[in-house]
């Protein structure tokens, strides 16, 4: 990913051509908020939705809606086809060598527990250890204290540094031959720093420690290669993405999927059942149990297309700009401090302010249509460690131009004086 270095004088940044017309693709951004026209500065919570999107998803109920993988009839080919395509788009979008590495979940949430479930469960014993650091998302925390607590396994968690930073060097000390799972997150939600995720990584390959990298908040601002990444697993959430709700993904090394037993029983992920056994499906039917979010996969895959459509260079380049843009006029704010001081950051930028609460700022923002999030940002330990309760958050998208920033920034001017 690319260095952004918060104290460089620049202009706003120019929107790129494959950009220009990105405001229209987002029907959403057209409406009002507060009488005032909406400033969205919460895309790492949920990113808005394209018409592409929209129309893939009408489109789908509207002429194939039907349940795959088992009818003979046209429309149950049809959408089973779509299904798996959108399977193949976002194997081809992550360079994973076969589609069958795509496990579709609900969310990062389902496919981290996954495999807390079907792949670490089975191999832990009272004693081993698994090792995430002090920046996760309550979702990369909590599946693993729930295992814990079933195996007698112990959570080991890589230290930050007071700047925000995690600590990588500490974070290799801790892993040893009692680790049976690195798990880390790729992009942080609530600071926006970035992990080194090839050199986590190939230090956990040194001892033959499989990892899993959560990037809910890197799949939307830069290329991911799982490839090149060699990570084990890969996790990520369709609407940050572009996507609807309600659907996600496991990227699992396919070897290592094939020697998973089933997350969930049901339909559609069984060979044969006999009250006397069962056989299950090769993955990833035998992690996909029940009808799936037929629609919320088709959709995802128009979210793929749409972003491929202008480039995730496009995309990194510019919201890189628009970070440092941004950066430099909250410099402006004397009694603002932003949170995390790195050298590496996407998409998010947190802070606090002197005289006002973060959830005061994010009222007082809603007043002038600006949308950001106050709060914890689900990462309570990260928040503690860094000594704050909670921050105000404007997170950055595709759609977001330097208006948006100079809006955000007049109404952080008004918290000032109503608070200051
Ligand atoms: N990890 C990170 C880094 C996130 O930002 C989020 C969502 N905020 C999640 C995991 C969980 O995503 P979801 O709720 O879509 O499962």
């Amino acid at each position: 990913m690319k260095m952004i270095e918060g104290n460089q004088k620049l202009a706003p940044p120019e929107i790129p051509t494959a950009l220009q017309n990105a405001r229209k693709d987002f029907p959403i951004l057209k409406r009002e908020v507060n009488g005032k026209p909406l400033v969205y500065l919460d895309n790492a919570a949920s990113t808005q939705k394209p018409q592409s999107v929209i129309d893939t998803l009408t489109r789908y109920y509207e002429y194939e809606n039907a349940n795959i993988h088992r009818g003979v009839h046209l429309l149950s080919t049809e959408a089973t086809g779509a299904y798996e395509e959108a399977r193949q788009k976002l194997a081809t979008y992550l360079n994973a060598a076969d589609s069958a590495e795509i496990v579709f979940t609900r969310q990062a949430t389902e496919a981290i527990n996954l495999v807390a479930h079907s792949f670490v469960e089975p191999i832990v014993e009272a004693g081993d250890e698994i090792v995430i650091t002090h920046m996760e998302h309550h979702a990369n925390i909590v599946p693993w204290q729930l295992l814990c607590d079933r195996t007698g396994a112990i959570l080991k968690i890589a230290p930050v540094t007071d700047n925000g930073q995690l600590d990588t060097e500490a974070l290799k000390n801790l892993l040893g031959p009692k680790t049976k799972l690195l798990s880390f997150v790729y992009v942080s939600n609530a600071i926006g720093a970035i992990n080194p995720a090839e050199e986590l990584i190939a230090a956990a390959k040194d001892q033959g420690i499989p990892t899993l990298v959560d990037a809910a908040q890197a799949v939307q601002h830069t290329t991911v290669d799982v490839q090149e990444l060699d990570c084990d697993f890969l996790v990520l959430s369709g609407h940050k993405m572009f996507g609807p709700t309600g659907i996600g993904a496991l990227y699992g090394q396919l070897s290592r999927l094939e020697g998973m037993r089933p997350y969930q029983g049901g339909g559609d992920m069984i060979s044969h059942v006999t009250f006397e056994g069962t056989t299950y499906k090769e993955p990833p039917s035998r992690f996909e149990a029940g009808t799936p979010h037929i629609s919320g996969a088709i959709g995802l895959g128009a979210a793929v297309d749409y972003i491929e459509s202008v480039g995730r260079d496009v995309i990194e380049d510019y919201e890189a700009k628009l970070m440092i843009y941004a950066l430099k006029r909250l410099d402006e704010i004397p009694s603002l401090r932003v949170i995390g001081d790195f050298e590496k950051r996407a998409g998010a930028i947190s802070f606090v302010m002197e005289n006002a609460h973060p959830h005061d700022i994010g009222t007082v923002l809603d007043t002038e249509g600006v949308a950001v999030r106050s709060g914890h940002h689900c990462c309570e330990p990260l928040m503690r460690r860094l000594g704050v309760v909670a921050t105000a958050r404007a997170s950055f998208s595709l759609y977001n131009n330097h208006q948006d920033v100079d809006a955000l920034v007049d109404g952080l001017k008004k918290v000032n004086t109503l608070f200051g």
